[in-house]
């Protein structure tokens, strides 16, 4: 099978297999598997199908030091011999490849963020005018946004994650102190929602109940 394959093809056929319950009485889940393996990606085996999962995270690794691999994809590092490390990498990648499938792109990754930081603190701190300024703090709040929704991902939160514009209003009681010449631009433009990022923290958090 040449297809790139993914985990929620994997979590698919679990669905399948369980489904498949009712159909087929007399088989064990592990023979449901090899099953629903065999009708919906036509591999020999459940087996098979692990194999080729395997070969295709293989493909955003990056090694490093003593058996510790980093996934580029889901920006994480893990002993893939560890099957707990494993598991936990698994849930974590399949949450970014959903993330992926349904945005189009993922937030950009910690490197980028911090250049960009970098740019809008000289931005901010050079800029002539209150429309200067705020494009600084925007940049600003755009590298904390991404921050903000890569965490909801990788808790699978990211659905609820709120857009860049609502971020900007629950932003304010952090933001506030760039806003020396530019605030009454940035409130007229986003507004402010107070009580939901307290000040000083910088991510969205999946209020409780
Ligand atoms: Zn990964």
């Amino acid at each position: 099978m040449q297809n790139p394959i993914t985990l929620r093809d994997i979590e698919n056929l679990k669905k399948l297999a369980k489904q498949a319950k009712a159909l087929h009485p007399g088989l064990s889940h592990a023979q449901r598997l090899n099953l629903m393996a065999q009708h919906h990606l036509q591999a020999r085996s459940y087996h098979e199908v692990r194999k080729w999962i395997a070969r295709s995270l293989e493909q955003h690794y990056e090694r490093k030091d003593s058996g510790v691999v980093y996934c580029k994809l889901c920006r994480f590092s893990f002993v893939p011999g560890v099957a707990e490390d494993s598991t936990t990498h698994e849930k974590r990648h399949l949450n970014f490849e959903d993330a992926l499938f349904s945005l189009g792109a993922l937030p950009a990754a910690h490197a980028t963020r911090e250049q960009r930081k970098r740019e809008a603190h000289n931005l901010i701190h050079s800029a002539p005018s209150a429309g200067e300024e705020l494009a600084g703090v925007e940049q600003l709040v755009n590298a904390w946004y991404d921050r903000s929704l890569e965490s909801a991902i990788g808790n699978g939160d990211w659905k609820k994650h709120p857009s860049l514009a609502e971020y900007a209003a629950m932003i304010v009681p952090t933001v506030e102190a760039w806003l020396r010449q530019s605030r009454v631009l940035y409130l007229s433009k986003y507004g402010c929602n107070r009580g939901v990022i307290p000040e000083g923290q910088t991510t969205w958090v999946q209020p409780e109940g």
